[in-house]
């Protein structure tokens, strides 16, 4: 068990790095393939500069040519992509189909938050690739066909509805076909639980951003977060999925 969690640490780290090139390089007019360099000075990275999370722990955050500031999304979606793959084995194993299958759900979900976070959008292709899963999910190891689809449609149009009706202000398109996957790689309970989950994270969450704009107005700080500019809700929504994939949380519970 333990070097089952090590390896799917270590495994998912090194996914991670893979992420960070496509979460900084993807739709950027930036070439996919070739060497990581410094985004200050240009210096091409040598192996050495390349382990994932050590690397920048090493080298104290700074480019070792210009001494430029790294930045902190790179060790934070390795270590957090390394965490959710052990997360996944410690919760799912020893079916190996169902680990691997969580483990590029856990990959796409991964890059979908950065990269809504960084360029607030989701990239289409991340949307098809997550909702191709969630077919094989509901054909390979679904419970139950028909509800799957009735959430994922529900789902759906709920976030259209509130997409169409808002002008795009509270939520973008790119989130009701996010939610059309969710509903149908969740079902109906824990789909309900991971909405409720995504819509109280995001309003504890935005509310505390948009209480550090407010006091950022005194000490000119955190000035990204005022009231106008949008929380990105995809990290919220992937969020409360996680939690109730992983901890088998229901909101239904208390009621
Ligand atoms: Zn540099």
């Amino acid at each position: 068990m333990l070097l089952g969690l090590i390896v799917s640490f270590l495994l998912g780290a090194i996914i991670g790095s893979f992420l960070n090139v496509l979460i900084l390089r993807y739709n950027t007019g930036r070439s996919l393939g070739g060497r990581s360099g410094c985004l200050s000075c240009g210096k091409k990275l040598r192996w050495s500069e390349l382990v994932p999370i050590v690397s920048f722990l090493w080298q104290k955050g700074k480019c070792v040519g210009c001494r430029s500031r790294v930045s902190w999304q790179y060790p934070i979606v390795e270590s957090s992509t390394g965490f959710l793959f052990a997360l996944i084995f410690w919760s799912l194993a020893p079916t190996i189909s169902l680990i691997i299958f969580y483990w590029l759900v856990a990959g796409a979900s991964v890059f979908i938050i950065a990269y809504d976070w960084k360029h607030q959008i989701i990239p289409d292709r991340a949307n098809y690739f997550l909702f191709g899963l969630a077919v094989l999910r509901v054909l390979f190891f679904g419970p139950s066909l028909i509800e799957s689809v009735l959430t994922g449609l529900a789902f759906f149009l709920i976030f259209w509805a509130l997409w169409y009706f808002s002008d795009g202000r509270w939520l973008g398109f790119g989130d009701a076909k996010l939610v059309l996957s969710l509903g149908l790689l969740l079902g109906a309970s824990a789909g309900v639980t991971a909405l409720c989950l995504a819509f109280w994270l995001g309003a504890i969450i935005g509310l505390t951003l948009i209480a550090f704009g407010r006091v950022s107005k005194l000490l000119k700080l955190f000035k990204r977060y005022t009231m106008k500019s949008e929380v990105p809700f995809a990290p919220f929504l992937l969020l409360g999925a996680w939690l109730t994939i992983l901890f088998q949380l229901n909101v239904f519970f208390f009621f």
